[in-house]
């Protein structure tokens, strides 16, 4: 299976980075040694002294498709969980001020946990769910699917041009506003409705 994640998807996150707001979906991707399970504790990378969590739903693919079309995107998710995109935000930054690719600032070791996945008519709308991170039970970010600039339908659609989706990916698709460092003892809860997604620690 593979992470496939959207980056600059909610415009207020979009300002707080001061980045520009894409024309098209910004992809890049995450390999499986990335993902984490369980409440599986998350352990700070000692390359970074600034690592960011970035909460977001994640799209699960119930089956093979390649140049979906919008209308029909839905039926090629099957499941929706909660997930958090960490960001090696300095290595990142440095990064991107060279025009180098993002991978070791986003894709390394155990940088998206995921929570359990929820049948897709679990939900009435996909397109307004709320989601939310709280650390040390102080809410961090909160977001609704009503706010992105790239729906799921979208999202699902554009990714499929380049690359085969298969059952079992995974889609993290952006992250609302609020992103800051985490720090070894944080606990960190996050919340699909009023659903408990996840909650684990960082170490
Ligand atoms: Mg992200």
């Amino acid at each position: 299976m593979k992470i496939i994640a959207i980056g600059r998807n909610y415009a207020a996150h979009i300002e707080e980075l001061k980045n520009e707001k894409p024309t098209e979906p910004v992809v890049f991707g995450k390999p499986e040694t990335a993902i984490l399970r369980q409440n599986a504790p998350f352990y700070l990378p000692d390359f970074s002294k600034d690592v960011h969590h970035e909460v977001e739903i994640v799209l699960r693919i119930g089956k093979t498709g390649k140049f979906v079309e919008s209308a029909f995107a839905h039926k090629y998710i099957d499941a929706v969980g909660l997930g958090v995109d960490f960001t090696a935000r300095d290595i990142q930054d440095q990064l991107k001020k060279k025009g180098l690719p993002w991978e070791i600032a986003k894709a390394f070791d155990g940088s998206a946990p995921v929570s359990e996945f929820l049948p897709v008519t679990d939900f009435a709308d996909l397109n307004n769910l709320n989601f939310s991170l709280t650390v040390n039970e102080e809410l961090r970010q909160k977001g609704n699917t009503n706010m992105m600039i790239f729906s799921f339908a979208e999202i699902v659609s554009y990714v499929s041009r380049f690359f085969t989706l298969k059952t079992g990916d995974l889609i993290f698709t952006g992250t609302p506003q609020g992103v800051a460092a985490v720090k070894a003892g944080d606990r960190l809860k996050g919340f699909l409705e009023e659903k408990l997604m996840f909650d684990f620690e960082v170490k």
